[in-house]
């Protein structure tokens, strides 16, 4: 199949599939199918096309098309599924008013040049019981924050995905930083189960009155959505007081709680401030801390997050050879006073790691095993340790 056959066989209309039989044998024939060596961009380790996931429960908004949009910009086919997904609600929840509009979805799929759209059935992806097999993630990850007000919540989050995963084989997945607890147990588990994926996060899109867009805010009246924009400003508030040096856990989820007050509708469920990555509380913030909460307002549970973060940014530029990376990178870091981390340093010292190892180089399986064992420590000019 030539370039043009490709893209033709691609689309420009989202494709809709609601069987995992109907994916896959368009999956594989997109990968098995995809021309080598005509200039598409990045081909994957295996020299197939990559692959963009974004899972969504549908009712699509500017946060999930801002996933979709980073997954359009970053691999050649985008997949997109939308799956309300029953394991993951109690039964006391929202499943049955949850926004279905399937329709207006696929029209936006289409506008921001999905490739394919997966709306599979509740029995089309097998969780109709009996009680299927189970993701359990580690505990430690799901008890706190959300886990501890929706149990069982994150086992069917998990579960559901990691099917998902196994059914598109993505080379990257989006997740929204708006359920970031969510994220990191997705980022264990895909860790944990040695799934090859990685799992991009991005940031969290919110309305011009700063409250964090949700598929959920539907069910809000027009003086709730109002009210609802107490909850971004109380998480200001504790980062103005962060970056004011404040670190003690305590005084910040207190200056949160004190904001929340002012509107006594806003029932809070939980204030926390926890590991980034483990979700373990902090009693102080170090380095960086995720600052989470779930509020009640009426009917509706909506949440919302900041990371606090006490460091200096990471910057990284990429771009083709001979572009002036380097030049550019190095300006940037003595005019912002932060490190220089040489990349291209990196990649010729394991270079010269396998070289000395005598491995063939053309037998890139041990080229990968050296180069997965292979540290690299840097100094900076002084000698002292980049830390
Ligand atoms: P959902 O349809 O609610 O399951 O969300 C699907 C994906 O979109 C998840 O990864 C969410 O974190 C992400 N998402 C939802 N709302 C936002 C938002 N306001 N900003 C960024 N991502 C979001």
């Amino acid at each position: 199949m030539n370039r043009c056959a490709l893209e033709a066989f691609l689309g420009g209309l989202v494709r809709l599939f609601t069987t995992v039989a109907g994916l896959r044998c368009f999956l594989n024939l997109s990968r098995g199918q995809q021309p080598q060596g005509d200039g598409l961009p990045e081909p994957t380790m295996t020299g197939l096309l990559t692959v963009g996931f974004v899972p969504t429960m549908g009712a699509l908004h500017a946060g999930h098309l801002s996933l979709i949009q980073r997954a359009r910009r970053e691999n050649k086919l985008v997949v997109v599924s939308i799956f309300v997904n029953p394991l993951q609600f109690a039964p006391t929840e929202d499943l049955d008013r949850y926004p279905r509009m399937l329709e207006r979805d696929r029209a936006l799929c289409e506008s921001a040049g999905v490739d394919v759209l997966f709306a599979p059935t509740v029995a089309e992806m097998g969780v109709i019981p009996p009680t299927p097999t189970r993701v359990q993630p580690p505990k430690s990850m799901i008890s706190g924050l959300c886990g501890a007000f929706r149990p069982g919540h994150f086992e069917g989050v998990a579960t559901i995905v990691t099917k998902l995963l196994n059914l598109v084989q993505p080379d990257r997945a989006y997740f929204g930083q708006k359920d970031a607890q969510q994220v990191a147990m997705i980022q264990q588990v895909v860790r944990d189960l040695n799934v090859p994926v990685e799992i991009v996060p991005c940031p969290i899109v919110r309305e011009s009155t700063g409250l964090a867009m949700s598929s959920r805010n539907q069910y809000l009246s027009a003086e709730e959505k109002i009210q609802a924009a107490t909850i971004y400003q109380s998480l200001s508030k504790a980062e103005q007081l962060f970056r004011s040096g404040e670190r003690l856990s305590d005084t910040l989820v207190q200056a949160v709680k004190f904001e929340l007050a002012k509107v006594p509708v806003l029932q809070p469920e939980y204030i926390e401030l926890v590991d980034t990555k483990t979700l373990e509380p902090l009693e102080t913030v170090t380095d960086e801390g995720l600052l989470a909460l779930a509020v009640r307002l009426g009917n509706t549970r909506l949440i919302d997050n900041c990371v606090l973060r006490d460091r200096k940014p990471i910057i990284a530029i990429d771009g083709p050879a001979g572009a002036g990376k380097s030049t550019v990178a190095r300006r940037v870091a003595t005019e912002l006073e932060l490190f220089y981390l040489d990349t291209g340093a990196m990649y010729r010292a394991l270079t010269w790691f396998v070289l000395q190892s005598g491995v063939d180089l053309n037998d890139e399986p041990s080229v990968a095993e050296l180069a997965s064992q292979c540290e690299i420590d840097f100094q900076t000019n002084t000698g002292a340790p980049l830390v």
